[in-house]
């Protein structure tokens, strides 16, 4: 069954006049919204009501979709019965959530090469001295990277709390990580581990049972639901024992004034604790409704497609003298659509606004929101990234080789 997307018909300005359809090859950063998810949207916006806030029949019913999407998500990741679904803004909000729900004492281990979302909720709370991190260097293989976290993990005090935190997919290389390992290592250690899920969750299954992970945050502009929700799933306790993420109504049991006068809070110890505020009903159910069109289209199809047009881009960037692929894993990594890449002689911005202006077609360049990793992988100087998923056309990944060719040799 296929997965339409929005924004195939658009069509944008190219130099020297006329216009193109508007290749979207930067989903790594934020995915086109699948019809589906639109059409899901348009359906409930009449029903439109305030959730857990409201005796009228739409707050009734918006408050049923708001669950009913909690539970669409959770069967989506596979949670255990015990597990929470928390929904975010998104990933950053997540595991900025995580890291303030930390208990006392927690013992971060980090490699360097993640997401800024995924390093500086943890660097923060080090430079309050909260919680010391373990910093571990840009591993070459999956083995060294289970070495790598192994012996930081042997190393460390063996007492009290510790938590990993990797990614599922580099949002730079689209290497896929050894999630699976890497848990069972931090397992063996007693520690705990959160996957960053932001850019695996949008190409393959990611079954947080399977994976044997505590937690798991992505975000729904990235799987194809732009309405600006995102999620933490994983372990109740922690979050049950911890402060609220926000303060306010919705996360309280009761308020009182104590005898001073000030609020005295009981707190729910539900999900609800940190879901302060109305909830972003819309965002949520977006979220449930792509992880539904996923399921159905079924992972290993869409990631069958995926793979024969990575080939494709990676075999066409092979091609053209002067472009340097970015990878710390290496030529045979399992890896998702997402590729970055340098090419001799062009400052990235200027090759990205080529392919934008002369092309039609939208790439990112830059570091990424990972700087330490593009620094680990080029002693200077940013690079372009291309990525892509469900509804991209063939055509598209053709039009991008070839103007990637066709500018190299003409030159900057
Ligand atoms: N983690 C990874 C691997 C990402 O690629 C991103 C965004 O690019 C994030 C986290 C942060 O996601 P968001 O900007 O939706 O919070």
């Amino acid at each position: 069954m296929p997965l339409p997307v929005l924004g195939r018909d658009v069509r944008v300005p190219v130099a020297g006049g006329g216009e193109v359809p508007y290749a979207a090859l930067d989903y790594a950063a934020s995915a086109p919204a699948l019809q589906r998810v639109w059409d899901d949207v348009a359906a409930y916006a009449p029903y439109y009501g305030s959730v857990h806030r409201g005796a009228g029949y739409l707050s009734q019913l918006s408050t049923e979709l708001f669950e009913n999407s909690r539970a669409t998500v959770a069967a989506f990741l596979g949670c255990r019965p015990d597990d929470q679904v928390v929904f975010t803004r998104s990933t950053t909000d997540s595991l900025n959530l995580l890291a303030a729900a930390l208990p006392a004492g927690t013992r971060v281990f980090v490699f360097e090469t993640e997401h800024h979302a995924a390093l500086l909720p943890w660097a923060r709370r080090a430079e309050t001295g909260e919680t010391p991190v373990t910093w571990l260097d840009a591993p070459r293989s999956h083995a060294q990277a289970v070495e790598t976290l192994e012996r930081a993990l042997a190393a460390r005090e063996p007492y009290g709390p510790a938590l990993v935190c990797v990614t599922g997919a580099s949002n730079v290389t689209g290497e896929v990580w050894p999630v699976r390992e890497l848990a069972a290592a931090a397992h063996a250690h007693g520690a705990r581990i959160v996957l960053d899920a932001a850019q695996l969750a949008p190409h393959r299954a990611v079954d947080i049972a399977e994976l044997d992970v505590d937690w798991v945050a992505f975000s729904g502009h990235k799987l194809y639901a732009p309405f600006g929700a995102g999620v933490l799933a994983g372990r109740a306790d922690w979050l049950r024992a911890a402060e609220p993420y926000l303060a306010g109504g919705g996360a309280t049991r009761s308020v009182r004034r104590d005898a001073s006068g000030a609020p005295a809070v009981e707190w729910f110890d539900t999900v609800a604790r940190h879901e302060a505020g109305s909830p972003n009903v819309i965002g949520a159910h977006a979220v449930a409704s792509a992880c539904r069109a996923l399921s159905e289209a079924g992972f290993e199809r869409l990631a069958a497609r995926e793979d024969v047009l990575l080939r494709r881009l990676r075999e066409g960037l092979a091609a053209v003298p002067g472009v340097r692929v970015l990878s710390l894993f290496g030529e045979d990594a399992p890896r998702v659509g997402v590729v970055s890449f340098v090419v001799h002689g062009w400052e990235s911005s200027a090759f990205a606004a080529a392919l934008s202006g002369e092309y039609g077609i939208g790439v990112r360049d830059g570091l990424f929101c990972a700087h330490p990793l593009v620094r680990a992988l080029l002693a200077e100087g940013s690079a372009v990234r291309v990525s892509f998923g469900v509804g991209t056309p063939d055509e598209h990944i053709e039009r991008f080789v070839r103007a990637v060719g066709e500018l190299v040799r003409r030159g900057v």
